[in-house]
C-alpha cells in the first residue's frame, strides 16, 4: 500500500541491550513521531491474554522470532492509522530479518524509509546489560538465543539499508545522553538539512 505519508520514516537497529528501547522512546518524543516498538506490542497482547497473545507467549519466553506473516499482521494494523501516517514513525524491533526488510519496503512505496539508526555495542557489553534489566524473557538463554538470531537475521537487514544509503551507524558505548546526543547528530542532518548540523 502506498499511502501518502507526513512525518519522518524511521527505523532504530541493534542488537538485544544495545540500547534501542531507550534511545527509539527518546528520539520519538523529541521528533514526535509514533515509536512502534514490535516487542512492546506482543508482550502487551501476552499480558492481556488476547488470542494473539496466547499464540506468542511461548515463541517470546523462548527467544525465538514470531512469524512473519504474523509480525507483518500486527504491524499492518499500526502503520496504517491515520495517527502514524501523519505524524510518522520509529520502528523498534521491526524488520528483524530481510523478509520483513523487503515487505516493509513494499508497503511503504518508492519513497522507503529515510533512515535506519543502528546501534553498535560489543556482544558482551550487550549481555551485561541484558541480564541487569531482569526483564522476564531475559533469562540467559534466551538472551544467548536472541543474539545468536539477530547476528543470522539482522546483519542482512543493515546491509540491505546501507545499500540503499539510509544507514547511519552511531556507537552505542556510554550514558543514554551521550548514545542521544551522537544519534541526533547524525540524523538531524538527515532530518533537517545540512545546516543543523552546525552548533
Ligand atoms: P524485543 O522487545 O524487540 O527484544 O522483542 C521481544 C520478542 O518479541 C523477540 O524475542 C521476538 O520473540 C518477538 N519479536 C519482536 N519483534 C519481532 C519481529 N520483528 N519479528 C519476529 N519476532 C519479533
Amino acid at each position: 500500500m502506498t499511502t501518502a505519508r507526513h512525518g519522518p520514516k524511521l527505523l532504530i537497529l541493534g542488537k538485544q541491550g544495545s540500547g534501542k528501547g531507550t534511545q527509539g522512546a527518546r528520539l520519538a518524543a523529541h521528533l514526535g513521531v509514533r515509536h512502534l516498538a514490535t516487542g512492546d506490542m506482543l508482550r502487551a497482547a501476552v499480558h492481556a491474554g488476547t488470542p494473539l497473545g496466547r499464540e506468542v507467549a511461548t515463541v517470546l519466553a523462548a527467544g525465538e522470532l514470531v512469524s512473519d506473516e504474523l509480525m507483518l499482521d500486527v504491524l499492518d494494523a499500526r502503520l496504517n492509522t491515520p495517527d502514524v501516517i501523519w505524524h510518522g514513525f520509529l520502528l523498534d524491533g521491526f524488520p528483524r530479518t530481510l523478509a520483513q526488510a523487503e515487505s516493509l519496503l513494499e508497503r511503504l512505496g518508492p519513497d522507503g524509509i529515510d533512515a535506519a539508526v543502528e546501534l553498535e555495542l560489543a556482544t558482551e557489553i550487550a549481555v551485561e546489560r541484558l541480564l541487569a534489566r531482569a526483564r522476564e524473557d531475559d533469562r540467559p538463554e534466551a538472551i544467548a538465543r536472541r543474539l545468536a538470531l539477530y547476528e543470522r537475521q539482522t546483519v542482512p537487514v543493515s546491509a540491505l539499508f546501507d545499500r540503499l544509503d539510509v544507514l547511519l551507524r552511531v556507537d552505542g558505548n556510554g550514558t543514554p545522553d551521550e548514545v542521544f546526543d551522537r544519534v541526533r547528530g547524525v540524523l538531524d542532518p538527515v532530518l533537517w538539512g545540512t545546516d543543523s548540523a552546525v552548533g
